[in-house]
């Protein structure tokens, strides 16, 4: 059984009919479904449940009605992502906490700092408002936080250390740092969110393989982030690039994400699909 940890099916691009990325016994094909058909094959494959962190404000209500649409389990994450924290009202974050009061979601995020799309200092100032805002709520409902951190470790570091004592766990998503940096997270008490960026073959994934083959295995979860962040195009074998961009990635590739972990490690894929399994039970406190 598999749990993605990270996915956002309430997404826009996964209205109507789309296409999207399938794992084939270790290669990839291109299919076409809606949401519902997508979702009924993720179950048929053992990918029994997606954790589903807010992006926008907007877009909570949508994705709450996810969970009555699906034979799969839809775990909610209540927060604002820090690419739009510029465009939510700071006032607004009263409603994010009532929203995160009602619904009884599974962790607060995504939040944390974006630092390679949003270079103004306004922007990066709201970011850390939203994250210290977020920070506190998690804290208040006792709840972990899906992290979403990038190239601001430096600087996301020291405001968790900070709130060392006031953090419930969490994933730091999307995770692609060398060893050191996994382990001031892991440290903190996070687990690193592993997707198809251990797939790419560029440096970065130099670094995470490093790091993927050290850490202890119940620090690894397994995600894709859905529909972002998809395998490299000439792996997916795309005709033309506005066929990849097209593209939604989706769950049915963590096998293939696992397939590597466990060949990185040495260990069996079994012995690590059950571990990340068991890791993202732990981590947000899932009652299966
Ligand atoms: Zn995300």
């Amino acid at each position: 059984m598999i749990i993605d940890s990270h996915a956002h099916y309430a997404h826009k691009r996964f209205e109507g009919e789309f296409p999207y990325l399938n794992d084939q016994n270790g290669s990839y094909t291109i299919e076409r479904a809606d949401r519902e058909a997508l979702f009924a094959q993720m179950y048929n494959k053992g990918i029994i449940g997606t954790i589903e962190p807010s992006i926008g404000f907007d877009q909570i209500e949508n994705q709450l009605s996810l969970s009555s649409e699906t034979p799969i389990r839809i775990w909610q994450a209540v927060g604002v992502h820090p690419t739009r924290c510029i465009d939510t009202p700071w006032k607004n974050r009263t409603k994010v906490s009532a929203y995160a009061e009602a619904c009884s979601p599974v962790a607060i995020g995504e939040t944390g700092l974006d630092f390679h799309h949003s270079r103004e200092k306004q922007r990066r100032l709201r970011q850390y408002l939203w994250f210290v805002h977020h920070l506190r709520l998690a804290d208040r409902l006792q709840l972990p936080l899906v992290l979403h951190i990038r190239k601001a470790d430096r600087y996301a570091l020291p405001i968790l250390k900070r709130y060392r004592s006031r953090l419930h766990g969490g994933v730091v998503h999307c995770f692609s740092g060398d060893p050191a940096t996994a382990e001031a997270y892991i440290s903190l008490g996070f687990a690193l969110g592993i997707g198809a960026k251990l797939l790419c073959r560029d440096e970065q994934a130099n670094d995470l393989c490093e790091t993927v083959k050290r850490v202890p295995l119940c620090a690894l979860l397994a995600e894709t982030d859905a529909p972002y962040v998809l395998p490299e195009r000439e792996d997916v074998s795309c005709d033309s690039k506005k066929q990849y961009e097209k593209l939604r990635n989706s769950s049915l590739i963590l096998p293939a994400v696992i397939r590597k972990i466990a060949e990185l490690r040495g260990e069996a894929y079994e012995t690590v699909e059950h571990a990340v399994y068991e890791n993202t039970v732990r981590v947000f406190r899932l009652q299966i």
